[in-house]
């Protein structure tokens, strides 16, 4: 049922470090290796070997609308007929920005770019120059992509210097990155007390994604806006996997929080490679050719992944977010008794169309009680549903994605997979 992905992935380990363009996919901490995927469409994926799934993984998040879409595949279509590049601007690029400030109302400008990484990269950078500072808080479990400055983490308990979270990283770099647990303002506001007038800004997941999902306490968020008006620090929420998802006008509309900037990816390239940081006019101004600050992309604003972007949007103006949302609580409450019945203790945060199941019997709701689940039994988890052909995230601190594809049956079908799984 896997010879043909084995196969590949024994061959690709030779050419491509592990196998992968991106490590959570080699499936090393569920035990596994990597299915290769032939072709998808709606809420299935289908590997090489001819298997279909039910994905709950949608290419980790960009496929809201489900698989190969009809409304963006004949736009992506009928964009590369008229050519894939031109490093000139185009119309969609224009129609694109619009329809995200109208979405967003905190952002009045943006710019796109080619990934999640790129959008937080600039967006640090920018809210350096802004304020002149030099500092940033982020969050203990939080994923900002890969830029060095992100990857720092916790040195011996908070309000201490971060230490690289990874090789290849200079203390120097990560100097500058303070560190919080998720949920905890008592936290934020000792750095704050602390290092107030070196503190550009506050990076943030509206709800956190990267370590399973984690929802913002109701104080939260405001109190990170309070925090850093006090302080004279920048907010930006990095909605990349929120943005268009916990609702149309992402997890700040939802929440009705206003960041000072915000970052984007996933859902607006509709699967192409985009991302973009947008917020008050008068910090995006300050980026290059209206100001000093220097960020530029030769794909950028790629006209093929701004149709792909925009055809996505169009079809999510439409599209009912709160239906799929109590179809998604409903499929987690039956999950929960699936789980009571087997005797097996577990939390699921849900969020819109994101659930992760957490197998413990704290409260998660910070990295430290995200490390509390069973990475043991969830291995076993992973590969039970993966034998009975449903896809989730390898990984016990990724969120499962739901689309607007996804059907009563596919959740049914799940369901009774997880009845029959052995735990
Ligand atoms: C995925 C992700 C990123 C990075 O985006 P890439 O396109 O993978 O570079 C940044 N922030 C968050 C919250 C993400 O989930």
């Amino acid at each position: 049922m896997e010879t043909r992905s084995a196969k590949l992935y024994e061959e690709a380990v030779k050419y491509i470090p592990g196998g992968v363009n991106s490590p959570v996919r080699a499936c090393g901490s569920v035990d596994s290796f990597p299915l290769f995927i032939s072709h998808a469409k709606g809420s299935k994926i289908t590997s090489v070997d001819g298997v279909e799934y039910i994905d709950f993984v949608e290419s980790w998040g960009p496929m809201l609308l489900g698989h190969a879409h009809p409304e963006v595949t004949k736009a992506v279509q009928a964009a590369i007929e008229r050519g894939t590049s031109f490093g000139a601007p185009c119309e969609d690029e224009l129609v694109l920005a619009k329809m995200v400030c109208e979405a967003l109302p905190s952002v009045e400008m943006v710019r796109m770019v080619s990934s999640g990484t790129e959008a937080t990269m600039s967006a640090l950078r920018l809210a350096r120059a802004y304020t002149g500072r030099n500092k940033m808080i982020k969050f203990d479990g939080g994923y900002h992509g890969h830029g060095d400055a992100f990857l720092a983490a916790a040195g011996s308990g908070v309000a201490t210097f971060s230490v690289p979270g990874t090789p290849g990283v200079p203390d120097a770099v990560v100097s500058e990155t303070l560190i919080a647990p998720y949920n905890d303002l008592n936290a934020v506001e000792e750095l704050f007390k602390q290092h107030g007038n070196d503190i550009a800004a506050v990076f943030a997941e509206p709800a956190a994604g990267n370590m399973g999902l984690i929802i913002p306490e109701p104080e939260f968020l405001p109190g990170l806006r309070s925090l850093c008006d006090k302080y004279g620090a920048l907010l930006v929420l990095d909605e990349v996997i929120t943005g268009f998802r916990v609702s149309y006008s992402g997890a700040q509309g939802h929440y009705g929080v206003k960041p000072d900037l915000t970052t984007m990816g996933k859902i607006i390239g509709g699967g192409m490679p985009v991302g973009a940081f947008g917020g008050r006019r008068e910090i995006m101004q300050m980026l290059s050719p209206t100001g000093p600050v220097y960020q530029a992309g030769t794909l950028s604003g790629n006209p093929v992944a701004m149709a792909a972007g925009i055809a996505t949007l169009k079809v999510l103006q439409k599209s009912d977010y709160p239906a799929l949302a109590s179809k998604v609580e409903n499929f987690c409450q039956n999950l929960e008794a699936i789980f009571a019945k087997k005797g097996v203790q577990v939390c699921i945060n849900r969020l819109a169309s994101m659930f992760t199941i957490f197998l413990t019997g704290q409260k998660v709701k910070d990295f430290a009680s995200a490390k509390t689940s069973d990475l043991a039994m969830l291995s076993k988890l992973y590969k039970g549903f993966r034998e009975r052909g449903v896809y989730v995230a390898p990984s016990g601190f990724e969120v499962s994605m739901v689309s607007f594809a996804h059907t009563d049956e596919d959740f049914a079908r799940t369901l009774s997979a997880l009845e029959d799984i052995k735990l």
